[in-house]
């Protein structure tokens, strides 16, 4: 099962998308996660990526193809995978379609995770990542309303999108979540 994990910064995607992969037995893939340990180590993609990271701004989809790609290759996604945090444009929905039809496979389901802009704020600023200050914060939710909102129609129109409330306690949105899934 391919499921991806949509919505804005701070939804929840990452917590969501750990439990699902574990309740589910399946892999998690967050192109976030990715970056932020290849620029940890050095890596030639972490240094073309660290600029735009820090900024809060999109990673080019070329140097996002590459992540994925690799990832995408090993072992444990052969079962299945959530994808957090990725496609965040047209061209990488693009990419991930072609990427899974070369294995046969395709998106089975994109959930949306709704939350309002101010619960998201204020979220974000208590987890204190690098990038989760208030002018970075307000970059990364203007950059995903121009660039990534728009993928929400590209899947409504394949019937693969379901929206469900991101507002509540960890576990009563998993279990939505799960709902969405069986
Ligand atoms: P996240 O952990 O999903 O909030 O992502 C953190 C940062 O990594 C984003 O603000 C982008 O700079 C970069 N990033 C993660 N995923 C992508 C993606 N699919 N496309 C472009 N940039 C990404």
């Amino acid at each position: 099962m391919i499921v991806v994990l949509f919505g804005a910064p701070g939804v929840g995607k990452g917590t969501q998308a750990v439990i699902l992969a574990q309740k589910l037995g399946i892999a998690h893939l967050s192109t976030g996660d990715a970056f932020r340990a290849a620029i940890k180590n050095q890596t030639e993609v972490g240094l073309l990526a660290k600029g735009y990271v820090d900024a809060g701004d999109l990673v080019p989809d070329d140097v996002v193809a590459r992540i994925v790609e690799e990832a995408m290759n090993g072992q444990e996604f052969a079962s299945g995978c959530i994808l957090d945090g990725f496609p965040r444009t047209r061209a990488q929905a693009n990419a991930l379609q072609a990427l899974l039809a070369a294995k046969g496979t395709a998106v089975d389901r994109v959930v949306n995770l709704e939350v309002d802009d101010e619960t998201i704020i204020n979220r974000l600023l208590q987890r204190g990542r690098a990038d989760d200050q208030e002018d970075i914060i307000r970059n990364r939710l203007s950059v995903y309303n121009a660039e990534t909102a728009p993928l929400l129609e590209y899947y409504s129109n394949l019937g693969l999108l379901t929206s469900v409330d991101g507002i509540g306690e960890v576990e009563d949105v998993s279990s939505r979540i799960l709902a969405v899934l069986k």
